[in-house]
């Protein structure tokens, strides 16, 4: 049977892209697109991309107080939201041509319109057309949840907050996820009065406790006013804002309220499960090894199979899927030890497991150091960061890393090459320290500082 293309790709986001892109212009394959919104998806529309030049315009504030107490005559000034605003939107203008372009170039046909699975081989267009294909690609991202309480429509979410009008002067910010503490540490760093509510006992669930611990210990010192165990009950428009009632018991009123509490895949009403894919929990995409659903001809990447919800794991599940199916070479994406940061102030930079899932499976020993950074106490601050270096007390391997300081992130890209490889703690203690950095200490601990 003759179909229009060889693969058509739902959703123009980073997985989605790089798949169409590589399937198009090096296997030579005849490829459409469907993107509904704006070409980048989240990562480039309403996330990584405009979370991060965020965090930059956020640090100036603290920038500017330590330039004075390194001797600078600076000027005091507030922040301009709409120039930033206004430069945010062209910048993203820029790349959404940026994503297009790349598609053009390699011959992949788009369409700006949402497509629905009709049959393992057809979609249909919200145009009306109907378009057939030897592959279909499912990478339509995720989308944030919102909790359903008295109130809860009047609360924005990380979609909305790159565009507001004016910046609020005061925010609550609900949830304790990545997203939730990025954003509490912008807005706080921004100048916004800032209240962050999280259900549980401790922020960034998941993570190591004690690189959470000093996260949320930071963002407390730096303004934020962080309640634990507290969620929202109920929520009010008032005349001077958004009135909201805490299971605690206190009222306070904002004047934004943001939902930061989770991102479920966009699945529904993509007459998936009427032909034979099946979804799980959340209405993920279910997928084997080779990112294949349960109809041969249907494949899924990025968020919308809910792995690990990163882009740089939804590109490389991207350019495995066209390795498997359109370079005959089967390709299994490798989901382990796999570096992340979270771009709070201070970051925190991990991989691989956390003190407490490390010890659940063998005996540790930990080394760890926690001490204040030349640059900041020399301006008088009092932040602390963290180097934490979890071993396998058998097989001497680094089984987990965990930094907190500023730039975590980029450090953490690198100490993950060296876990990745399945680097000892003598191998980390062969290198020669770089002096005087922040990082040397991860070469540097002797002692562990305790054993489990
Ligand atoms: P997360 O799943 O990380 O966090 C959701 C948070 O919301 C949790 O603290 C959760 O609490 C809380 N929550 C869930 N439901 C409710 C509710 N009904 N009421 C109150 N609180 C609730 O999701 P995010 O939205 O922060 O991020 C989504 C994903 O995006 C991440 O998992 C990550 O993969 C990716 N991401 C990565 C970034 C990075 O790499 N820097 C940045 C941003 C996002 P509890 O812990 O109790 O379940």
């Amino acid at each position: 049977m003759a179909f229009d293309y060889d693969l058509f790709v739902i959703g123009g986001g980073s997985g989605g892209v790089r798949a169409a892109r590589v399937a198009a212009g090096e296997a030579g394959a005849k490829v459409a697109l469907a993107e509904e919104d704006r070409y980048g998806g989240t990562c480039v529309q309403r996330g990584c991309v405009p979370k991060k030049l965020m965090v930059f315009a956020s640090g100036y504030s603290e920038m500017a107080r330590d330039a004075q107490a390194y001797g600078w005559t600076m000027m005091a000034g507030g922040f301009d939201w709409p120039a930033f605003r206004g430069k945010l939107e062209a910048e993203l203008d820029r790349l959404e041509g940026v994503y297009r372009n790349i598609l053009k170039n390699n011959g992949v046909e788009t369409f700006d319109a949402r497509a629905r699975v009709v049959d393992a081989h057809t979609v249909e267009l919200s145009t009306g057309e109907r378009k057939t294909a030897k592959h279909i690609l499912l990478a339509m991202g995720g989308w944030p949840v919102r909790p359903d309480f008295p109130g809860a429509e009047l609360a924005i979410t990380s979609n909305e907050i790159f565009h507001l009008e004016e910046l609020p002067k005061r925010i609550l910010i609900v949830g304790g996820g990545y997203i939730a503490c990025e954003f509490a540490c912008i807005l706080n760093g921004l100048g916004v009065e800032t209240t962050q509510f999280y259900r549980g006992a401790q922020i960034l669930r998941g993570f190591d406790d004690e690189a959470r611990g000093l996260v949320s210990e930071e963002m407390i010192q730096n303004g934020i006013d962080l309640h634990l165990g507290t969620n929202v009950l109920e929520m009010k428009k008032v005349d001077d804002g958004i009135w909201v009632k805490a299971t605690n018991g206190t009222e306070h009123v904002f004047d934004q309220v943001m939902f930061a509490t989770g991102r479920a895949p966009n699945t529904s009403d993509m007459g998936l499960e009427e032909v034979g894919v099946k979804l799980g929990r959340g209405g993920a995409v279910e997928v084997d090894e080779y990112s294949q659903t349960a109809v041969p001809s249907i494949y899924a990447i990025g968020d919308v199979t809910n792995r690990v919800n990163l882009t740089p794991v939804a590109i490389r599940e991207g350019m495995a899927f066209v390795e498997t199916v359109f370079k005959g070479n089967p390709t299994p994406v490798d989901h382990d030890l796999i570096p992340s940061a979270i771009f709070t102030q201070p970051e925190m930079g991990t991989i691989g497991l956390s003190e407490e899932a490390a010890r659940e499976r063998e005996e540790i020993e930990v080394y760890c150091t926690s001490f204040k950074p030349m640059q900041q106490s020399f301006a008088g601050r009092t932040d602390r960061v963290l180097m934490k270096l979890v071993v396998s007390k058998e097989s001497r391997k680094v089984l987990g890393c965990h930094i907190v300081a500023p730039q975590a992130g980029e450090m953490i890209q690198l100490a993950g090459i060296a876990v990745k490889m399945g680097a000892t703690k003598e191998d980390f203690d062969r290198t020669v320290a770089v002096h005087p950095t922040m990082s040397e200490e991860l070469v540097t601990m002797r002692s562990p500082v305790r054993s489990a």
